[in-house]
């Protein structure tokens, strides 16, 4: 019979997490094996240019931070493959993750950086114009909209913070909400609605965007299905999503504590979580800064705490 590989550090996910954990063990002699997963380079890959990571005065593009971070991982001697996690056995060590439905491969230690995914509406539009002026994140891709017209969908705290970040860039921001209420906290909705420069279009829905090279306008519908329903188009120039985030734990779900909205918990300080010996880097355990520099960060930390507890565990 075929034997498990056996693996002393095992990444699953390729973002900036990821792919720096992969950078730190591999310098530690962990022998690191990572597995890309569904978007090799992860969410940053979508992104057209980066400019607020340290270290490139003149920005880079997400494709080729990725493309340089993989490098530097592949520089030390990190195994990086192709390859899907489908499921995850941590009840006995050396724990068991299933690739694609088919091999197994055994780790002693385990780093999960599967990241996040923005929630889209599922318009066709919104993959038509991916990158010429639909975006999910305004920190990464707020700059390009100087003194431009913007709109942000969503109604809950992220909507409301990216809104106020945009409105101090863009000369106007409509944030469009499909209830006739926010459900952002109480301070966040405050600072909205003191904004001057916000414009909220309550009970209004996005039905597809237009635009020649980009976006140049939304088609909208105000109070859908009732009596005052609405038809109308909006001239913008870029439409932000921020109706929330989904962490990629589908394969952890019972194995491994996750919130109630189903990111990894981890230890205060660490990034320790409820099985010993694997360790939670980026997005997957962050809903509250979810930047590419601080899921780096994390991917430096869970790489350290793995090779701690190789050491202490005489692995
Ligand atoms: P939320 O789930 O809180 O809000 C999502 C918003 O998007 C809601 O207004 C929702 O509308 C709307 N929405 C969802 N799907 C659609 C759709 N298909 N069409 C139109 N609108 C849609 O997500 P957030 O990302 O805002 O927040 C996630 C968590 O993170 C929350 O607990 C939040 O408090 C927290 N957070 C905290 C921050 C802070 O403390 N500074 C900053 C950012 C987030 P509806 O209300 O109708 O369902």
């Amino acid at each position: 019979m075929e034997q498990n590989e056996r693996i002393r550090c095992l990444i699953i996910g390729s973002g900036p997490a990821g792919y720096t954990a992969a950078i730190y063990a591999s310098r530690a002699n962990l022998s690191p094996v990572l597995y890309e997963g569904m978007q090799p380079g992860g969410q940053l890959t979508t992104t057209s240019e980066v400019e607020n990571f340290p270290g490139y005065p003149e920005g880079i593009s997400g494709m080729d931070m990725m493309e340089d971070l993989k490098k530097q991982a592949a520089r030390f001697g990190a195994d990086i493959r192709r390859g899907i996690a489908t499921a995850a056995d941590f009840s006995t060590h050396p724990y068991r993750i299933t690739i694609e439905g088919e091999k197994v491969v055994e780790a002693d230690t385990v780093i999960i950086s599967t990241g996040a995914s923005a929630k889209y509406l599922g318009l066709p539009d919104e993959a038509k114009y991916a990158g010429l002026g639909v975006s999910a994140c305004a920190t990464c891709d707020g700059f390009f909209y100087r003194k431009k017209i913007v709109a942000v969908v969503g109604g809950g705290d992220t909507a409301c913070e990216e809104a106020e970040y945009l409105s101090h860039l863009a000369s106007k921001v409509y944030l469009i909400v499909r209830k006739n209420y926010l459900r952002a906290s109480n301070i966040m909705q405050k600072r909205v609605f003191d904004n001057p420069n916000i414009e909220i279009l309550f009970e209004t829905q996005t039905e597809g965007l237009f635009g020649e090279n980009g976006v140049e306008g939304a088609h909208l519908v105000k109070g859908k299905g009732t009596d005052h329903e609405e038809r109308y188009d909006l001239p913008i120039d870029g439409f932000f999503l921020a109706i929330g985030h989904k962490p990629n734990t589908d394969i952890f779900k019972g194995s491994i504590e996750l919130d109630e909205n189903g990111y990894i918990v981890t230890r205060p300080y660490t990034t320790e979580t409820n099985v010993p010996g694997v360790f939670a880097a980026g997005d997957v355990a962050d809903p509250r800064y979810r930047q590419a520099i601080t899921a780096a960060a994390s991917g430096c930390k869970a790489a350290i705490d793995a090779e701690r507890y190789l050491v202490n565990n005489n692995l």
